[in-house]
């Protein structure tokens, strides 16, 4: 089934928005087996948006439409759609007493616009919003099938996975559905991944095995059409068993969640305690971890040290080391061992983890840009130093850092 995804927004065309509509649709529908062709932006204008749903409707076989549901004059989806197909608009009763209760309960004036937010095609099946107003709407016409979703994403995500998605299925009940399943890596970079595997990728054919990198994590999707999950994991068990025989040390989860999330489990269920010291990612290790529900109840908390006087100061690093001529410097083992077993001492954690580098674009200490020593120190245990060269600009560095570190504690 092959799909075309139209984004309808003036402030799309205008670069003020970014279209990450589009981006979690084209996943989504990539996880099912449907194949997004084209995704297309337009205005909103009626000319347009009528010649791109044209457009849409010959090339696609389904159509789905986000944005230009809500109240005022330039939310036109509705009615350029309605006037193509040549049905009416009818009022969704369960829409309209839910847009009349919020209005009623929030004690505002009704406005008559409102009621537009709970319209939908003739003969079309509503899409229930849990988060917001406007009703969404599916339906098929001259064999292609239509959605309309609100904008906003926090409405559009959770309507799409719970509504569309399964209003999708129904209409692809000849095809066997997609089954995927994905694993992910970290402490290896993608190239290096590919190449490992680049035999199973040529060679492959079902189940297909697609690998995508995001900064410090690599993922691979394994991909087979199966009728039930069971089959599905019999039909991806060989690939899989292949893949974690050359790379499995370096995968941490067989569904898409971030490393930290492992880290915080570990801890948890080990009953450690975790404190940083960061330098060079300047909070964002803390960022990560405490991003995860739950990283209370292992992570302490972090020192952002990234003076020379806050390392001495706070975690106590001779100046010594930090600076001076032949001082191994602030980017060096010894600092990195000094601040992670300083956490120890200063917090009572049982982990302490410091990070130390050149983020760039400059060099520092005569050191190049990338070069990055994180540290390990564990109670009654030695601490251990891990030493990084990377590549890419400021951001990149700053969050493989992170990532290493996270890495190398689950590991
Ligand atoms: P509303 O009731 O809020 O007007 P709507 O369905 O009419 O919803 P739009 O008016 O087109 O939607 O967009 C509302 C907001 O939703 C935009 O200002 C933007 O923040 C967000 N949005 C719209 N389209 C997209 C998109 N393609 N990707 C990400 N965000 C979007
Ligand atoms: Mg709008």
């Amino acid at each position: 089934m092959k799909a075309e995804i139209v984004a309808v927004g003036t402030e799309l065309l205008l670069g003020q928005i970014v279209n990450t509509n589009a981006q979690f649709i084209s996943r989504e529908c990539a996880a099912i087996g449907v194949d997004i062709y084209f995704q297309t932006v337009v205005g909103d204008n009626e000319q347009r948006l009528l010649a791109s749903l044209k457009l849409a409707a010959s090339r696609a076989d389904v159509v789905i439409c986000t944005g230009g549901l809500g109240p005022t004059q330039d939310d036109l989806t509705k009615d350029v759609l309605a006037a193509y197909v040549g049905r009416q608009l009818i009022l969704h009763e369960p829409s309209m007493n839910a847009i009349t209760q919020m209005f009623q309960s929030r004690g505002i004036h009704m406005v008559e616009s409102n009621r537009r937010q709970a319209l939908m095609l003739e003969g079309s099946d509503p899409l229930h919003n849990e988060t917001g107003l406007a009703v969404g709407v599916a339906f098929t016409f001259e064999g292609t099938h239509f959605i309309l979703l609100p904008g906003p994403p926090k409405e559009m995500k959770p309507m799409f996975t719970k509504y569309a998605i399964p209003w999708l299925r129904t209409m692809m009940k000849d095809e066997v559905p997609l089954y995927s399943k994905m694993l992910k890596f970290a402490g290896i970079g993608e190239s290096n991944l590919e190449h490992q595997l680049i035999d199973l990728i040529h060679a492959q054919s079902d189940p297909t095995i697609a690998p995508y990198a995001k900064e410090g994590e690599v993922t691979i999707r394994l991909t087979t059409r199966a009728h039930s999950a069971e089959e599905g994991e019999s039909k991806l068990f060989a690939t899989e068993q292949e893949i974690r025989n050359r790379l499995g040390q370096h995968i941490y989860a067989d569904q898409d969640v971030p490393i930290e999330t492992v880290v915080v489990k570990m801890l948890e269920e080990r009953k450690l305690s975790l404190a940083v010291a960061e330098s060079c990612t300047g909070g964002l290790l803390s960022d990560l971890i405490t991003s995860i529900p739950g990283s209370s109840n292992s992570f302490l908390g972090g020192i952002i040290c990234y003076s020379n006087a806050l390392k001495h100061k706070l975690l106590g690093v001779p100046m010594e080391i930090l600076e001076g001529e032949g001082a191994p410097g602030a980017v060096s083992s010894e600092t990195a061992v000094i601040l992670a077993e300083s956490l120890l001492t200063s917090t009572g954690s049982d982990f302490g983890i410091s990070v130390t580098g050149v983020a760039g674009p400059g060099t520092s200490e005569g050191k190049p840009v990338g070069l990055v020593y994180i540290g390990f120190a564990q109670k009654n245990a030695e601490t251990e130093v891990i030493t990084l060269q990377l590549s890419g600009n400021r951001e990149s560095i700053k969050h493989r850092s992170a990532k290493s570190a996270l890495y190398h504690l689950w590991k």
